[in-house]
């Protein structure tokens, strides 16, 4: 397989050698330098790149170009290399035109001239961007190979565990992959082997549990160390933030983690409200960010661990996973967010993981390619859900039961479902049930000011109803509100906390009924839900466990 290629375009040649070697320099072993003098010849090059097959990870071109500006070639070179970062070479006039680019052409970048050093300025930012496209565009050769049925709910199970944990895989569907054949003949697998995980260079696992691919795969399944300062229980933005905060402060810190790492946010398509990203971001890279920083700060990740029990033992806060296995801190954060809500409808339980799931990621998307889809939902997540699928999908019809989504949608994304041609939005419509023979195959809709019940063909369900808090294992000296929420600081007063709060000192802001155990993020009651205000709690949260800590 040849190098991807990062081509630039400058019709000044100074500029364009000074790019060519920095470029050459930093990236020439693992990419090829490719250089063109206009906008013509650049997508000449393009286009002779895409006839060969090869793949182009980056395009920088200069936007005061004659004939054809930066922007405009970028915008053509589109066509040839759909998936290549486009970064924009400015000066300081250009800037809003660069700005109003983000936004036209899917600008990903725009840099000043001149970069020098390009040290500080011009490799952090090519770092960044090479680094999103080879997450987004993995080398197969040493990937994961997962071979099953496309309608299993282990398959999908195993499938989401590598997609959220950024393990790069490829899948093989048994019923319509000659290769998938050839995988489970050659590992003597019956139906129940299935899934088969075959690890590069390693063990072949049969129908595993998230736990022993975890294992296989080398991550952290137990804690290396018999106590810590504190310890983070959910690694959503919350508490990804809490352990970077923790970890840089000098204070040990663990996270247990039951998924992957992200969250609800490793979900987002695009999360366009986050602070600092213009362009938004999707909620993986956001979590693959925060985990290169947590881990580079030092603090321990534990995965594929549900923890399920707590107990204060003297000053030290343990937890207990499902299984067995526990962890000691001084400490205790709680970050667990919440999970999807049911929806309550017949034949959707047995339908789960078939064609039914609550929450999308990526790798479902593009598994939906000319497929008819139906999304359960008026929050913004449903939202960005139905656009993220209407990339792949043939169309998709966003189910809701308000007659409007104005009180519950933000009005970008209202605006962008209607300007979506293969996106219906069916208002006033409730889900009654759903059957299938293996997989779901049809959907049972009910208008519901007219009463009029209406089949329709579908094997894609995707639900977004909100979420509950499962906080259940923190046991009853935990204070919550009736649906689950964690009770902290000043509002425990309200909660009957002050006589259960033992300490003379009032509780600290996000300290909830139990001194040292604090809550943070969506699982905290009256929270902000969103990405930032969870990453404020987080970071926050350490402050205070600072505080704590010099009490006892
Ligand atoms: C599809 C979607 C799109 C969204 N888009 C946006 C957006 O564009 N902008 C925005 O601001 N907000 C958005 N949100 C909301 C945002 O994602 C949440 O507010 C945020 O993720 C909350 O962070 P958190 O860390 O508190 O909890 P969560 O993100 O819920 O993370 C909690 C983590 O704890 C883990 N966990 C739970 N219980 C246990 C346990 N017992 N043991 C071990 N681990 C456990 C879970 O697996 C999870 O990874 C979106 C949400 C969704 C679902």
């Amino acid at each position: 397989m040849s190098k991807p290629t990062i081509l630039t375009v400058d019709d000044d040649p100074q500029v364009s050698a000074a790019i060519t070697r920095d470029l050459t320099g930093q990236y020439g072993q693992d990419y090829r330098i490719v250089t063109a003098t206009s906008g013509a010849e650049a997508l000449a090059v393009l286009a002779r790149i895409a006839l060969r097959g090869e793949q182009v990870a980056l395009i920088a071109a200069d936007q005061r170009m004659p004939k054809m500006t930066g922007i405009d070639m970028l915008a053509s070179a589109k066509d040839h290399a759909p998936d290549a970062k486009l970064l924009l070479l400015t000066a300081y006039a250009d800037t809003e035109v660069a700005i109003q680019a983000i936004n036209d052409i899917g600008l990903d970048y725009y840099l000043m001239k001149p970069w020098d050093p390009p040290e500080e300025r011009l490799y952090p930012v090519l770092d960044d961007l090479l680094e999103d496209w080879r997450q987004a565009n993995p080398d197969h050769t040493a990937d994961v190979r997962v071979v099953g049925h496309r309608w299993s709910d282990r398959s999908h199970d195993i499938k989401m565990f590598l997609t959220r944990n950024h393990v790069p895989y490829s899948w093989y569907d048994i019923e319509r992959d000659a290769e998938a054949k050839r995988l489970g003949d050659l590992a003597n697998a019956t139906p129940a082997d299935l899934p088969l995980v075959l690890i590069p260079g390693g063990d072949t696992l049969r129908s595993p549990s998230a736990l022993q691919v975890a294992g296989a795969l080398g991550l952290h399944t137990t804690a290396q160390q018999p106590l810590y300062d504190v310890c983070i229980v959910g690694g959503g933005p919350a508490g990804l933030a809490a352990a970077v905060y923790a970890a840089s402060e000098g204070l040990s810190a663990v996270i247990v983690e039951r998924e992957a790492p992200g969250g609800q946010a490793g979900q987002s398509a695009a999360i366009e409200n986050y602070l600092g990203f213009p362009k938004g971001l999707s909620g993986s890279d956001l979590a693959q960010r925060a985990l290169a920083q947590v881990t580079r700060f030092g603090a321990e990740l534990v995965l594929a661990r549900d923890v399920t029990g707590f107990e204060a033992r003297g000053p030290v806060r343990a937890v207990r996973f499902s299984g067995s296995g526990e962890i000691e801190a001084r400490a205790l954060i709680v970050a667990t967010g919440v999970s999807y809500r049911r929806l309550a409808a017949a034949g959707l339980d047995e339908l789960t993981g078939r064609g039914v799931y609550y929450g999308v990621n990526a790798s479902e998307a593009s598994q939906c390619q000319g497929d008819e889809v139906y999304v359960v939902g008026a929050a913004n997540s449903a939202g960005q859900a139905a656009l993220n699928l209407s990339r792949f999908a043939k169309r998709v019809v966003l189910v809701v039961r308000a007659a409007s989504l104005v009180s519950t949608m933000s009005q970008y994304l209202i605006a962008r479902l209607a300007a979506a041609p293969n996106i219906t939005v069916r208002y006033c419509n409730e889900v009654l049930g759903a059957a299938g023979e293996g997989h779901l195959e049809k959907i049972t809709l009910v208008d519901r000011i007219s009463g009029a019940i209406e089949d329709v063909s579908a094997s894609w369900l995707f639900i977004f109803i909100g979420g509950t808090p499962r906080t259940e294992w923190l046991g009853p000296d935990v204070v919550r509100d009736d649906k689950g929420f964690l009770v902290t600081g000043q509002d425990l007063m309200s909660f009957g906390g002050g006589s259960r709060w033992p300490l003379t000192r009032p509780p600290y802001a996000l300290e909830t009924s139990v001194p040292g155990v604090f809550a943070a993020g969506d699982v905290r009651l009256d929270s902000m839900k969103r990405v930032a205000s969870a990453v404020g709690e987080g970071a926050m949260s350490i402050y205070l466990v600072h505080r704590y800590l010099a009490t006892v």
